[in-house]
């Protein structure tokens, strides 16, 4: 097994690097944190889009960059290691590989470009109050009427469904046989009549999550991506794409850096934090974890280039990345103590001698839901369980 890089592989993250220099500017920055968001996302990823470099996972025949596993896993680190926000997943990362699976010459036709564009934005319809982890138990229903299907049902959790102009959705048009027989994946536009988007605001105050009612809503039959009744093998593989990359050590890294930076400067009964014993062995401790992880990840990333297929170990790379995510966002936490508090209107975050501390807060508390998006950290063990030490 060799986990070092090759000379292409250090050229290619020189490139990275430079891209993100030039293209990443602080404008973009500031607007990010605005309420611009959705138009600066937009922005950087049709930036991305115009480098050849928005789909890392897509076959190169639909526009895909076509990078190995070890160039992805360089792009990740570099982009998580600078705080640069990922590509949405709900278009790329998620319905795109669904339509040129499983979709028609015509489907690929309408709705891949706008995807790797990114003009049309998509939101995700899973979760619904009585279907998270146990999704097949899903209830929002799909009749035929004529060449249309009329949905009803609400959806929750949907991110970012407020800006979304698509939602890909998992409804139910059969209860006969097992419960995940009857199910269909089907694409529907937001500008449907009878769909209702109510926001759901965090613990971290923002607007991310929504609440997406469907009232007799009338779906063309050619939006079902797929066979009717056999939406589970589609929902299967895209749950599959939804846990690439998912350890994202780079983000844990730095953390660690940024807590590193932070408590130089912070005064401690007359001296910087970081020279504080108590304090030292808890981010040591942290550090040999992160490191662990990340040659467990570079394993996996060496067997992936050598033509092998990521199995339950992704599991494990998501328990572990998560909760290293969530140690160190809370050590960050505390380090701010309580500069992490809403930063009044008149004071900038300089004036407070704690730039770090509302992103803190705020990072710390959405940081809560790693362990529960993208298959909860409990259901991530059951994996393990099962197909790894053979338990049932
Ligand atoms: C920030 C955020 C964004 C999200 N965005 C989207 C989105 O865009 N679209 C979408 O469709 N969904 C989205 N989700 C929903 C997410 O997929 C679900 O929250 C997740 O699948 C868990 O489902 P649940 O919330 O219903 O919890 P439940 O499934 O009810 O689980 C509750 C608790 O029980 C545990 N549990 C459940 N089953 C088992 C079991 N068999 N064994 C052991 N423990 C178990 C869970 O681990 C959890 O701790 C989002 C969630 C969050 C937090």
């Amino acid at each position: 097994m060799d986990i070092s890089f090759a000379q292409e592989d250090l050229a290619f993250r020189d490139e990275v690097r430079t891209f993100f220099d030039e293209q990443f500017d602080d404008e973009l920055v500031s607007r990010l944190k605005s309420e611009d968001f959705k138009e600066a996302i937009v922005d950087w990823q049709q930036r991305l889009f115009k480098k050849g470099w928005i789909a890392a996972n897509w076959p190169v025949e639909y526009g895909g960059t076509g990078w190995t596993p070890t160039q992805k896993y360089i792009y990740e680190s570099e982009r998580s290691a600078r705080g640069i926000p990922g590509v949405i997943p709900f278009g790329i990362g998620m319905v795109g590989p669904m339509i040129y699976q499983f979709g028609t010459p015509e489907q690929k036709e309408k709705f891949l470009p706008g995807i790797l564009n990114s003009e049309v934005w998509w939101c995700q319809g899973y979760s619904e109050p009585g279907a998270g982890s146990d999704l097949a138990s899903l209830k929002t229903k799909a009749e035929l009427d004529g060449d249309h299907y009329v949905i009803n049902g609400a959806k929750i959790w949907t991110s970012y469904a407020q800006y979304a102009d698509w939602i890909f959705v998992l409804v139910r048009t059969s209860n006969e046989g097992k419960k995940q027989e009857g199910i269909t994946f089907i694409l529907v536009d937001m500008k449907s009549e009878g769909i209702k988007v109510n926001p759901i605001i965090g613990i971290d105050n923002e607007h991310n999550l929504n609440e997406v009612e469907f009232n007799n809503v009338r779906v063309p039959v050619e939006n079902v991506v797929g066979e009717v009744n056999k939406g589970w093998t589609v929902a299967k593989a895209l749950l599959a794409h939804e846990r690439t990359g998912i350890a994202d050590v780079a983000q844990s890294k730095r953390n660690i850096r940024l807590i590193k930076e932070a408590a130089a400067k912070e005064i401690n009964g007359g001296r910087p934090l970081i020279e504080d014993p108590g304090f030292q062995a808890r981010i040591a401790d942290l550090e040999i974890e992160i490191m662990a992880l990340e040659f467990t990840d570079l394993r996996t990333i060496a067997a992936m280039a050598a033509g092998g297929f990521p199995g339950p170990e992704s599991s494990l790379l998501k328990i572990k990345g998560t909760e290293l995510q969530q140690a160190t966002q809370e050590l960050r936490m505390e380090l701010a103590a309580y500069y992490q508090g809403v930063l009044p209107k008149y004071m900038s975050e300089e004036d407070l001698g704690h730039s770090f501390g509302p992103e803190a807060r705020v990072s710390y508390m959405y940081g809560r839901a790693s362990t529960i998006y993208g298959g909860s950290n409990e259901v991530q063990r059951n994996i393990i369980a099962k197909y790894v030490l053979g338990l049932e």
